[in-house]
């Protein structure tokens, strides 16, 4: 199947590491011009120069900008539109979770999560939009987690910002229609940079990584038996993004190696 990304243009936030990094990735070897963006500007210097070299600078532009930072991110648009003209696509992958349950959450930390979720989208998507209309066929899809639906205590604020996000997108879906289409997908656990640092601070240090997540997975009750891998949600991603998804929007893909408990 040609997905349809050939010369388009695709920004995806959080692009330095983990699944926003694969799904820049997939999107040039699928023909597509990339924009990414993270916030540790040394990190996403060299993947920058990594992705140049094997696809060709000019079709990667890379700048450092904190999604939250209204300033940056409006920055970011013009200088993508100034290189690229029309956005295609938007993939609001930037962020990371909060474990803490309600007792040892202070109301700093819900406020702080509250506006990592919601301004993470409302951001980009207020910068991009004028961009994705003028494509004529724009798409916005969102990174958000299985924690939308399937709520887990240890992390309260998270989950409760994830539900809320999906409720935001699915509004937009409608009024950014027939414009901009608007989608998600609903992560469950994929081997990231963000697994990566919880491995690191693990109990038992003897303990090797493949026998960690291995335990990991056992312990979630994943029936696909494993942590997923960043490509595996950077396709579903890009799917969403691309031409061939063009009767799809207000619609969320769970990619969770069947973890979720609900119909
Ligand atoms: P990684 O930690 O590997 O990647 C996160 C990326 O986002 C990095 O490039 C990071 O770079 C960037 N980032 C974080 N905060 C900001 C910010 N405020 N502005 C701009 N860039 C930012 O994690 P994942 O690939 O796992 O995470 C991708 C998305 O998937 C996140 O939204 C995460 O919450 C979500 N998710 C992941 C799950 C998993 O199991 N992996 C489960 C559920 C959801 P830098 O730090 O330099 O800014």
């Amino acid at each position: 199947m040609d997905l349809g990304l050939t010369d388009k243009v695709v920004v995806v936030t959080g692009a330095s590491s983990g699944i926003g990094l694969a799904t820049a990735g997939l999107a040039l070897d699928e023909g597509a011009k990339v924009a990414l963006c993270a916030r540790g500007p040394e990190r996403l210097g060299d993947v920058a120069e990594k992705l140049s070299a094997l696809y060709g600078a000019d079709r990667v532009l890379a700048q450092p900008v904190d999604v939250l930072d209204e300033a940056a991110v409006t920055d970011f648009a013009a200088a993508v539109s100034a290189r690229f003209g029309a956005v295609h696509a938007l993939i609001n992958n930037a962020g990371q979770g909060r474990v803490s349950t309600f007792a040892d959450t202070t109301d700093d930390a819900w406020r702080q999560e509250l506006e990592l979720k919601y301004f993470s989208q409302i951001r980009p998507i207020r910068a991009f939009q004028p961009a994705l209309k003028a494509s004529g066929q724009g798409a916005i899809v969102a990174t958000n987690s299985l924690l939308a639906y399937q709520p887990e205590p240890h992390m309260v604020c998270t989950s409760s910002a994830r539900a809320g996000v999906q409720s935001l997108l699915k509004s937009l879906s409608v009024e950014l229609a027939p414009a901009i289409r608007v989608n998600s997908i609903l992560v469950g656990l994929v081997d990231s940079n963000q697994w990566q640092r919880r491995f690191e601070a693990r109990e038992d240090q003897s303990q090797s990584r493949d026998d960690w997540f291995a335990d990991l997975a056992h312990k979630k009750n994943i029936p696909l038996g494993r942590l997923g891998q960043p490509d595996e949600a950077a396709r579903a991603l890009l799917f969403l993004a691309s031409p061939a998804a063009s009767f799809i929007t207000g619609a969320q893909v769970e990619i969770s190696g069947g973890i979720s408990r609900y119909i």
